[in-house]
């Protein structure tokens, strides 16, 4: 018989983990909604071919196989790609431009660690057919909010341009060719540290010169204007690093006129992000109770679109990982732990009491709480051990002396309290005393 496993990198996730997880994705869902994001649900496989040419380096991880038909098929290793495939596909349907949500699982072949897995499941939001400042500011004043409303401790989100890098690698004397292995080199940076980052940029042919003032540009630190200041200076003459200054400035004065607190960003010319399809800001955000890595990350790709689309389309967006943010929050002892998602038991007397039982649990349910029933009359002391055991607050008891005198018995296992309720108004007043949070 084969091992009783799950595949290696790939989860299972239990009930305890699933409603924090569901929680995590119901705050999203929220926020998103509340921004006029609409949701989008695409297939977990797409022909190989869609995938491929996309991701640089990173294609290796991609699963690919072949289907019945010989039809050579990929899981999808992001949920962006398939948006621009989407978006190309029903051109016609979407109105640009175009804010949509997606969460779903995501598969690539990397080696699994804390926080890093095969299949893992993320959240995105992405604003299609936009060049507007404006549409990078909202994607990270949304993941502000987000990580506010989840009750990260100290996150900062990092900001920086493609430009910018790319401006950095052009002073310091390097090829535009070049320039691809410093954007590797330097997305290593919080792992291996300027060392480690001097050391790769000479391994991939930079002079030692050039890599040490890439090292010292990419090191630039305060407060954002004073960065920026620091980069026009040093960035003169190049127009492309120069605009995208400007770009990051206009971001920025769309995060404060949002009201997204200044602590809570940050300019770090040293953020490269991994994916090869951005083109413009990218944001990353991190947690300094979480060294391992980010906790989610974005920015602007321009061009991915335009490979389906055959004409530009500029999009923005995000993706959350719902793993990492889970492991982190439960880590931190962040969110509610529900042990289950019913707050009331009603028990079963005896089998007389069941019509009567079942009519108020039905009435429990329509008035918004969540209830469970016994499923065998008898023994009470059995049904409250098994409610408590599940971790249900009320235990509701209807027995033939409840019923002659119109009341229900309820019990509050957490609280070791007991009283006793009109029945004909047991649902409404247990639902106001709930949502008062009684
Ligand atoms: P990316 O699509 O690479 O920009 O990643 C966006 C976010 O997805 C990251 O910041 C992580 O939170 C999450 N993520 C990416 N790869 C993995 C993985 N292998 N396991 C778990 N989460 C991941």
């Amino acid at each position: 018989m084969p091992a009783i496993q799950n595949v290696k990198g790939m989860r299972d996730h239990l009930p305890a983990d699933m409603m924090l997880r569901q929680y995590i994705v119901n705050t999203l869902t929220r926020i998103s909604e509340a921004h006029g994001f609409e949701p989008l649900q695409t297939p977990v496989i797409e022909y190989a071919e869609t995938l491929e040419g996309k991701l640089g380096d990173d294609e290796k991880l991609i699963y690919r196989f072949e289907d019945h038909g010989g039809r050579r098929l990929a899981l999808r290793y992001d949920q962006t790609v398939p948006l621009a495939r989407v978006t190309a596909q029903y051109a016609g349907q979407l109105a640009l431009p175009w804010r949509r949500y997606a969460y779903g699982p995501s598969y690539r072949g990397e080696r699994p660690a804390r926080g890093r897995y095969r299949e893992f499941y993320q959240f995105d939001l992405d604003i299609v057919g936009s060049a507007s400042p404006l549409a990078d500011a909202e994607i990270i004043a949304i993941l502000c909010e987000a990580l506010a409303a989840l009750g990260f401790p100290g996150f900062v989100t990092l900001l920086n341009h493609r430009q910018i890098i790319g401006g950095i690698a052009r002073v310091s004397g390097l090829s535009e060719e070049a320039a691809g292995g410093v954007y590797r080199a330097i997305d290593k940076f919080d792992k291996i540290g300027a060392e480690g980052v001097r050391a790769e940029l000479l391994k991939s042919g930079v002079a030692e010169t050039a890599a040490d003032r890439i090292l010292e540009l990419v090191q630039i630190e305060g407060a954002p204007a004073e960065v920026l200041a620091a980069l026009e200076q040093r960035l003169a003459g190049d127009e492309r690093a120069l605009a995208a200054i400007a770009n990051l400035r206009a971001v920025i004065a769309g995060l404060t006129a949002m009201g997204v607190p200044a602590e809570q960003y940050r300019v770090a010319p040293r953020l490269a992000r991994g994916l090869s399809y951005y083109t413009g800001v990218v944001f990353e955000a991190i947690t300094p109770h979480w060294p391992e890595g980010s906790l989610l990350g974005g920015g602007r790709y321009d061009d991915l679109i335009g490979l389906f689309a055959g004409r530009n389309i500029p999009t923005v967006g995000l993706a959350f990982g719902i793993d990492r943010l889970h492991d982190v929050m439960l880590e931190l002892n962040l969110g509610p732990r529900p042990r289950t998602t019913a707050v009331a038991f009603v028990t079963l007397f005896g089998p007389e009491q069941v019509a009567d039982s079942l009519a108020l649990a039905a009435e429990l349910r329509a008035a918004g709480i969540n209830t469970l029933i016994a499923l065998e009359p008898g023994n009470l002391g059995k049904q409250f051990k098994e409610a408590d055991r599940r971790g249900v607050r009320l235990a509701l008891v209807l027995g033939p002396d409840e019923i002659a005198r119109g009341e229900v018995v309820v019990k509050d296992l957490q609280r070791g309290e007991q009283r006793a309720l009109p029945r004909a108004a047991v649902a409404s007043l247990l639902a106001e005393a709930l949502t008062e949070g009684a």
